[in-house]
């Protein structure tokens, strides 16, 4: 990554323009990413935790054995190049929340759901956690502190030119021909640009109008638990996942209206409520952070070219897991625009032109 003319402008780093500026770095693209810097993001929100088996009906992710790995060692690779830590592999509890819930996981003996998880091992504390439903543990699961991430990318990114503060204008200031996209008002150009701008409701308007948002508002707290030294995340109903220094972080909720980042009183009493349901010990809330998750109508990423203006690209629809799909998808996008392989259709922009 150096001086202009760029190969890539990415307007956002959040976890989709942070991981496509890596993966096109690694490629030997000179990449500029920018980024507007507003207090809150869905990215500096979120809890970054990676696991296999999400939500009430036991879901199990169904490509986990493609994107896990490539996860992994994408965030390795990511620390050993910032000099950071960030990324904790370590095995996730999944606390029963009623008899029907446990009954549902006895009856489903499909070899996806048993080959993500075992007995776990230690048991939750008695003492810490209602337990009364018994507990299973996922040994391939992970927690990315976002911010560490995003904060010390970003101080390489600076270092070697390739970063700028900046509110980008899609509607006016970006300019695209047939073999390079000016941004004017920077003084800069680089062969395709590519919009990782998460939810931003104006942000499809002039060059991807037919995409639309299903996004959710999430809220989640920050707790202190005094006495509690579980290492290991717990899911129940919401999740309890440490922080360092005493501190826990618990979300989230999800809201389909009032798609803003305040944080609400109803957001913190349904967090509260559901973890008081399984922790048995008192705990003082010390901060609270609301942000949209950017979902798509369809619930899947979109990634690719405009069908027209080819110089002129997209990375968003992360939805709520963003750290475990951001390195795989991100790798995808690099292979287009670095060799032009071909997007599968399910995740191409263009099946939104079809
Ligand atoms: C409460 C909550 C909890 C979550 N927990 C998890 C979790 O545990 N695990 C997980 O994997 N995911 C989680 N997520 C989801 C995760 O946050 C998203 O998948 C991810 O952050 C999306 O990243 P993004 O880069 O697409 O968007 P963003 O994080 O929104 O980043 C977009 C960036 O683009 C910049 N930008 C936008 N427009 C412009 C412009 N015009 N000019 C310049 N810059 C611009 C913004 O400043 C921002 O930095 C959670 C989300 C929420 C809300």
């Amino acid at each position: 990554m150096s001086t202009p003319p760029y190969d890539c402008i990415l307007i956002g780093q959040g976890l989709a323009g942070t991981a496509l500026a890596w993966r096109l770095h690694w490629r030997g693209f000179r990449v500029l990413v920018v980024d507007r810097e507003p207090p809150v993001t869905a990215s500096r929100v979120a809890a970054g935790l990676l696991t296999p088996i999400t939500g009430k009906r036991l879901a199990t992710f169904p490509d986990w054995d493609l994107f896990w790995p490539e996860a992994v060692r994408f965030y390795r690779r990511v620390e050993s190049e910032t000099g950071s830590e960030f990324f904790h592999q370590r095995p996730a509890i999944r606390s029963f929340a009623s008899e029907e819930e446990r009954d549902l996981f006895d009856r489903r003996l499909d070899p996806a759901l048993r080959s993500f998880v075992r007995p776990a091992d230690p048991p939750l504390r008695e003492d810490w956690f209602d337990d009364t439903w018994g507990a299973i543990e996922m040994p391939e699961a992970g927690r990315l502190e976002v911010t560490g991430y995003l904060d010390a990318s970003r101080r390489v990114f600076l270092s070697v030119g390739a970063y700028r503060n900046a509110t980008i204008d899609p509607e006016r200031d970006i300019e695209p021909d047939d073999n390079a996209v000016r941004i004017p008002s920077l003084g800069v150009q680089g062969r395709w640009l590519v919009f990782c701008q998460g939810y931003d409701p104006g942000s499809l308007s002039r060059w991807f109008s037919p995409v639309r948002f299903n996004p959710a508002k999430g809220e989640i707290l920050t707790v202190r638990v005094p006495g509690l030294q579980e290492p290991r995340v717990i899911h129940r109903g919401v999740w309890l996942a440490p922080a360092g220094e005493g501190q826990f972080r618990v979300g989230a909720t999800y809201v389909w209206d009032r798609l803003d980042c305040e944080p609400t009183e109803t957001g913190r009493e349904e967090l509260c409520r559901k973890l008081a349901e399984f922790l048995k010990l008192p705990f003082e809330t010390v901060g609270q952070a609301a942000a949209v998750r950017p979902t798509m109508h369809d619930f899947q990423p979109v990634l690719g070219l405009h069908p027209l203006h080819r110089r002129i690209g997209i990375f968003n629809g992360l939805g709520s897991r963003g750290s475990l799909l951001a390195p795989r998808l991100a790798r995808l996008m690099s292979e287009l625009l670095v060799g032009g392989a071909p997007l599968s259709p399910e995740i191409d922009v263009r099946r939104w032109y079809a």
